[in-house]
């Protein structure tokens, strides 16, 4: 099949839908130069992510988490919303698009102008206590960290979710920083593996899902069942399904429309024609 004919499917499919919802991953945020976790088949590139149960029990699993977000944190700050997040964007101000869900918790899709946005797995630029509650910015706990650790300068690669590449013997010398108020753990505001959505969070999501006559999954793998279950869901409900991802998807058997290829370029054309 040739580049065009490919496009013009998805040109049909979002002129063709007047409610529609999307769940968006990783790959809409590649662009931006936060890279993705996977691989096209959906395997691991590297490293598994951190598992909420060695968090929150193995202190050396909590210093090393926070010595690569601390390392991570000015890459991740400095990445802006790509043609992908533009596309959503302009695809709600047109009207038909009536909800965004996403994996990402780089709030890429907000900055890019969208409003109907969940955070499926929650947002890194929020710090919360585990122990107290307390919530603080993420930008603030980089400066308590910073004081924290004067001498420490980690030469790193960047990773996934604001995450870097560092040595184990340069983590070991990491100040991991603690709840200010009571000492507790800190956790960014965001879903580990191991964890579950909050259950209000993903009651909002399924009932605009209900409320929608068609799902579109863009830049997703949709590897991680919290994503998955809203396709699962949808094609249980008989509503279309295309989706939009560079490499083979968990939900390749249940879409009616499968678009190989950058979320970016696909979606920017078929909303363009949208609005004309
Ligand atoms: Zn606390």
């Amino acid at each position: 099949m040739t580049r065009d004919a490919i496009d013009d499917r998805l040109r049909r499919w979002v002129a063709s839908h007047r409610r529609v919802f999307a769940l968006t991953g990783a790959g809409c945020s590649t662009a931006s130069g936060i890279p993705d976790y996977r691989d096209d088949r959906g395997e691991w590139k590297r490293r598994a992510p951190v598992m909420i149960q060695a968090f929150l029990t193995q202190p050396a699993v909590y210093r090393r988490y926070w010595a690569r977000a601390y390392a991570g944190w000015p890459r991740f700050t400095a990445a802006a919303p790509n043609a992908a997040h533009r596309a959503f964007a302009a695809w709600e101000a047109a009207g038909p698009l009536v909800q965004l869900v996403t994996q990402n918790v780089d709030r890429l899709h907000q900055r890019a102008g969208s409003r109907t946005v969940i955070d499926l797995h929650g947002r890194l630029d929020n710090v919360v206590c585990l122990r107290c509650g307390d919530r603080t910015a993420r930008v603030a706990l980089q400066e308590t960290m910073a004081d924290a650790n004067r001498a420490w300068r980690p030469e790193s690669a960047t990773a996934p979710d604001g995450d870097a590449d560092i040595d184990d013997a340069v983590i070991e010398s990491f100040a991991a920083p603690r709840c200010e108020r009571c000492a507790g753990l800190l956790k960014p505001d965001v879903v580990f593996f191991g964890e579950n959505v909050p259950r209000e969070r993903y009651a909002d999501a399924c009932e605009a899902l209900a409320g929608a006559e068609a799902l579109l999954v863009a830049g997703s793998s949709l590897m991680v069942y919290s994503g998955f279950r809203f396709v699962r869901l949808a094609h249980e409900a008989g509503l279309p399904i295309a989706i939009v991802n560079r490499g083979r998807t968990r939900g390749d058997d249940l879409a009616g429309l499968k678009i190989e290829g950058d979320v970016g370029a696909t979606l920017t054309e078929a909303v363009a024609a949208l609005a004309a």
